[in-house]
């Protein structure tokens, strides 16, 4: 690990941050553990690379170093990840949330600033919400929606409603199987983010510290999408949206089974990167 002439003080930040890169890590990911371990600020870390670790402070942050290195999200390590400018409490129980879902988030926002903009307290519900992050980003960025949020998962539920409480955030939490428990009223405006990777896709694999539930509704990657818009429209007012993120192959198909079910205005947005990522269109009633 020591490279010839340099030498490298026991249990400094310095020797903490060789191991980690000897283990793969990003830069970046072993001084944000570091940050975690030491409880001190990323600057001052950049300017003390000769400060002692403790022994526990030590053997805490090689653990984490050697779970980062196994593929475990840094997220799950920190306990937290910054979703739309809000900071949200994650645990294994709920999927890392993603800045390709803000793309999700950001359609939604610009349909209540535009064309639901005239609905004083317009309905909106997340299916499936995880940690809450699509649910809280809406609520904190249109504080005037009426915001309702659904998930299978009570251990998911218990994270989204701590992150909720912890914000400051009013959203009513309900255990439900997609639309299986929701009550009236009915929608302005619904989003989820589903599980939409096909059950034997590869990339499966290097997320295999995330909930499976979250991530594959099984052999056929479209399936929960199929629910989620078959039975939209038993919960939606006239003019309702219904918007859904997807994998970056599946916009046709997403586009395909709204229209079919009669949803109008149906289009598609990309995320970050330029892949297709969210599709969604209006309920005519
Ligand atoms: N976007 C995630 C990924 O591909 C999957 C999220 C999901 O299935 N909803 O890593």
């Amino acid at each position: 690990m020591t490279a010839p002439g340099i030498s490298f003080a026991p249990g400094t930040v310095r020797e903490a941050l060789a191991r980690a890169k000897a283990l793969g890590l990003d830069r970046l990911d072993a001084q944000l553990l570091l940050v975690h371990h030491l409880q001190r600020p990323r600057s001052w870390l950049l300017a003390h690379d000769d400060a002692t670790l403790t022994p526990e402070q030590r053997e805490r942050f090689d653990a984490d170093a050697t779970r980062r290195a196994d593929g475990v999200p840094i997220a799950y390590l920190l306990g937290q990840r910054e979703f739309h400018g809000l900071m949200l409490q994650v645990t294994p129980d709920v999927l890392d949330p993603r800045p390709d879902t803000e793309t999700l988030v950001e359609w939604a926002l610009e349909l209540l600033a535009g064309e639901l903009a005239a609905l004083p307290a317009p309905q909106v519900l997340d299916l499936g919400t995880g940690s809450g992050a699509i649910a809280l980003a809406v609520k904190h960025a249109a504080p005037r929606v009426c915001m309702r949020a659904l998930d299978a998962s009570a251990a998911a539920l218990a994270v989204a409603q701590g992150n909720a409480q912890r914000l400051g955030l009013e959203v009513g939490f309900a255990l439900s199987d997609w639309w299986s428990a929701l009550v009236p009223p009915r929608l302005h405006l619904a989003l989820s983010n589903p599980p939409y990777i096909d059950g034997d896709d590869p990339h499966l694999a290097q997320l295999r510290h995330e909930p499976l539930q979250a991530l594959t509704p099984g052999p056929d990657g479209m399936a929960a999408i199929e629910r989620i818009v078959d039975g939209a429209p038993t919960h939606l007012e006239p003019g309702a949206w219904l918007l859904l993120e997807h994998g970056f192959d599946q916009g046709a198909a997403a586009r395909q089974v709204l229209q079919r079910r009669g949803f109008t205005a149906v289009a598609t947005r990309r995320d970050l990167a330029g892949q297709e990522r969210c599709s969604g269109g209006r309920w005519p009633g």
